[in-house]
């Protein structure tokens, strides 16, 4: 029996009763022979409640005290949990991101690991403990200060832990039984995937599905570490994340033509108005914005107009970073040369992901017939080779997302979309 790393998310241990259940769950894979190194995100919403805490205090948190402030979500539950753990009459020790030796680069509030030291983990499990481990934070290698992952990151602990234990699987236990055709709190008829490839997941994930995050599962790809999601609720199989098909049972496992539906409420919109049409101007706005150190998603020029020379140029980016963006542009309006700023926070992009798409022609034509009998007008648009996305009004998200997975037969017949816990927060 191998080593094991498994992940709890913030509403599997919600409370005393959650950090219980997921304790007994931890001895019994303890019993079963493993070596058992468990990552924890913090109880419930509290670093959601943290970051309200912060925002009273000071009205943009950000930094070396921000993550400060949130790493502290993650060590209550890790502590919590080794006491249940000892309660049961088994031997744990928690660890901080840095005690368990993630290294990570000084960029705050989204540092990115660069190292796994886990030589006190190591000598943890030799002693017969089971080590907890703190997710979603590390210490900076230059500066040695704390640094969080940005949201969800402890997704990413587990993958890098498992990676650097050469662990036998990272299991990742959540409030649903895997990785669904769509959200289950969206679409109640969504349907349990038993295996998806890397490349799938990777652009579900990038495109909102949040049951794991994209660095996750970049990481997972790179050191080839399969991934098993699935419910801390239930004792039922839940999702295979891996190169090649894991068999279950008798039931072959293939690639799906169209693997599921995403969306993302978490992003907004900004136009550039009036920028001049000649070469140089796309370059300048977003080095604008690179400089920030600010992610962009999807970008549009309009065709500018003969008699004005003028034209807008539109792009998507996280809410989190709006004002920064807004603001590093109007500080550059003098070398930039626009008229004015648009910013639309009520936007939601839906996503369509499937490799089979690159074999089937007319997957475009039936998602955007999908959308115009929903009603739906889109607003932007955009495709890589596995994935077609569209920005729409954000209340029209629902709707699309259910018309979506309808017309391409993603429909289940069971109600097997249970949403066991969380707040959906
Ligand atoms: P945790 O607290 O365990 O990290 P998250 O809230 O980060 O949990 O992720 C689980 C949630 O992801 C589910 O409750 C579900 O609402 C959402 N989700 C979005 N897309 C999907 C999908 N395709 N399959 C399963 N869950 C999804
Ligand atoms: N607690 C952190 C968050 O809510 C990290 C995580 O849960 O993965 O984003
Ligand atoms: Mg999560």
């Amino acid at each position: 029996m191998g080593l094991v790393v498994q992940k709890y998310g913030g509403s599997s241990v919600a409370d005393a009763e959650g950090i219980k259940r997921v304790a007994k769950r931890i001895v019994e894979a303890k019993k079963n022979g493993h070596q058992v190194v468990v990552v924890v995100s913090a109880m419930g919403d509290t670093t959601d409640e943290l970051i309200d805490l912060a925002e009273q205090v000071s009205p943009m948190p950000a930094g070396r005290e921000f993550d400060m402030l949130l790493t502290a979500g993650e060590r209550i539950s890790m502590a919590l949990l080794a006491m249940a753990i000892k309660n049961l009459g088994h031997e744990a020790q928690s660890f901080t991101g840095s005690q368990a030796g993630v290294i990570t680069d000084s960029v705050h509030n989204k540092a990115r690991i660069i190292d796994v030291t886990p030589g006190r983990i190591r000598t943890a499990l030799d002693e017969g403990n089971i080590a907890i481990v703190a997710g979603f934070q590390g210490v900076s290698q230059d500066k040695k200060d704390i640094t969080t992952l940005g949201r969800g990151g402890s997704d990413t602990t587990a993958v890098a832990l498992a990676a650097a234990l050469d662990a036998e699987v990272c299991e990742i236990y959540t409030d649903v039984d895997g990785v669904f055709t769509a959200d289950p709190r969206v679409v109640t008829k969504a349907k349990k995937i038993d295996w998806i490839s890397f490349e799938d997941m990777l652009e579900l994930a990038a495109s909102g599905s949040k049951v794991l995050l994209h660095r996750c599962v970049e990481y997972a790809r790179r050191y080839n570490i399969p991934i098993h999601v699935r419910s801390s609720f239930s004792g039922l199989q839940g999702t295979w994340v891996s190169s090649e098909p894991i068999e279950q049972g008798d039931k072959p496992v293939e690639q799906a033509i169209i693997s599921g539906v995403a969306h993302d409420t978490s992003e907004a919109k900004v136009t550039v108005v009036g920028v001049p049409d000649k070469p140089g101007e796309a370059a300048v706005i977003f080095r604008t914005i690179a400089d920030a150190e600010i992610n962009i998603d999807m970008i549009v020029q309009n065709v500018s107009a003969a008699s004005t020379g003028l034209t807008d140029i539109s792009f998507t980016l996280p809410k989190a970073e709006g004002r920064k963006a807004i603001d590093a542009l109007e500080k550059n309006k003098a070398g930039i040369g626009f008229d004015s700023l648009r910013y639309d926070d009520q936007i939601g992009k839906i996503s369509l992901v499937g490799a089979g798409m690159k074999t089937n022609p007319g997957v475009t034509a039936d998602f955007f017939t999908a959308l115009s009998d929903a009603g739906v007008n889109i607003e932007l648009i955009s495709t890589s080779e596995i994935r077609i996305s569209v920005v729409t009004r954000a209340d029209d998200v629902p709707e699309a997302v259910r018309a979506v997975h309808s017309a391409f037969g993603l429909d289940s017949d069971s109600d097997e979309a249970v949403v066991y816990g969380g707040t959906g927060r």
